[in-house]
């Protein structure tokens, strides 16, 4: 969700845009080629489809779960097609629950206790497709082409709930292949009407897989951080989100990680987006799931305004690798999976 900085650029810098190609390091599999090769390599976790996008795509689901889980974590990544480290995240954490160890060989044995998980790893096909493949080097102009999508003239489509129809040069990140937004497909809390067949596909998948906390992952070009779940669920499970929130950012800090505070978006008074609403819409429809939406690193680099910590600061982005992004993100599923466990222990109910 790198809404934080779109305000800064009205304009592309023209047409036409050139769009750069990567050679992508073996830890980040983030085309539909190598996330095919990776779900049908899978022996010990479940994989099917659960459903199809707007544009045809079939959306993939994966559970792998212990002999007696304490816990039910889904993961959804990949809403935004622009955002490919979370995608490259949930792949790494799947090749973790098959193989015992992430795509760089690395465990994360404290991942794996007692806690079953329910991964969609690319929510929005259609605009993983169409996107980007990494921003790693790339600075936040780039970064908001991709992301807003532009006009054969070189003007960004900006963020709206569905992407104006006709002169697109290039449908952005935001949007599924019939043009909407996803993250505010719903009013948050309903699904009546919805306009995305993604998100009904994940919400009927961790219903029946009975999720007891929902982690969005998205990225962004600031550092770290997760959006606590305030105004659209109650209170209590705000609370519950932000003390989650809390407990992960001070691991990160004492492992010497990048991390911000988590951010009250949805209590600003100004806020043109509600960034919230996909995950408080798995709250009140995933028999009231702990929604917790946590962005990574882009590893985009310069510097550019950014709005978070509840004012527009000048960020300088150091422009992080590949492999130090995804431990990153792994570290964060690891230190949310020990807190929920530990709480668990305690006979604290984080959730439901
Ligand atoms: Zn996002």
């Amino acid at each position: 969700m790198s809404g934080n900085s779109r305000r800064n650029v009205r304009k592309a810098p023209g047409a036409p845009v050139l769009r750069p190609s990567f050679v992508l390091p073996s830890c980040w599999p983030v085309t539909p080629s190598r996330i095919r090769a990776e779900l049908e390599s899978l022996r010990r976790c479940r994989v099917r489809s659960i459903g199809r996008s707007s544009g045809g795509r079939e959306i993939m689901g994966v559970v792998h779960a212990p002999s007696h889980p304490v816990l039910t974590i889904g993961i959804t990544a990949g809403m935004h097609g622009h955002e490919p480290g979370g995608v490259a995240a949930a792949l790494n954490l799947i090749h973790l629950l098959e193989y015992g160890k992430d795509l760089s060989g690395r465990r994360w044995d404290a991942v794996l206790r007692r806690i079953k998980f329910v991964v969609v790893p690319v929510l929005n096909v259609d605009a993983r497709a169409r996107c980007l493949d990494s921003f790693v080097g790339l600075t936040v102009e780039q970064l908001q082409l991709d992301a807003s999508g532009y006009t054969a003239g070189g003007t960004l489509l900006g963020r709206r709930r569905r992407a104006p129809a006709g002169h697109r040069a290039h449908l952005g990140g935001l949007y599924n292949d019939a043009g909407f937004d996803i993250l505010n497909a719903t009013d948050g809390r309903s699904l009546a009407g919805t306009d995305s067949v993604e998100l009904r596909s994940a919400v009927l998948f961790f219903q029946a897989e009975g999720v007891d906390v929902a982690v969005d992952l998205h990225a962004h070009g600031s550092p770290p951080m997760f959006y606590a779940p305030l105004g659209l669920v109650p209170k209590a499970v705000g609370r519950a989100g932000f003390n989650v929130a809390e407990k992960v950012r001070r691991a990160a800090r004492k492992a010497g990680l990048p991390f911000a505070a988590p951010e009250q978006v949805a209590a600003r008074k100004k806020c043109d987006v509600p960034v919230n609403v996909f995950s408080s819409a798995l709250h009140h429809n995933v028999y009231g799931a702990l929604p917790l939406l946590f962005e990574g690193p882009q590893g985009i680099i310069g510097c550019f305004k950014a709005f978070y910590g509840g004012r527009e600061r000048i960020v300088r982005d150091p422009g992080l690798p590949h492999a130090q992004i995804i431990f990153i993100y792994l570290f964060v599923i690891q230190e949310i999976a020990r807190t929920l466990r530990d709480l668990r222990d305690k006979k604290e109910t984080p959730c439901r």
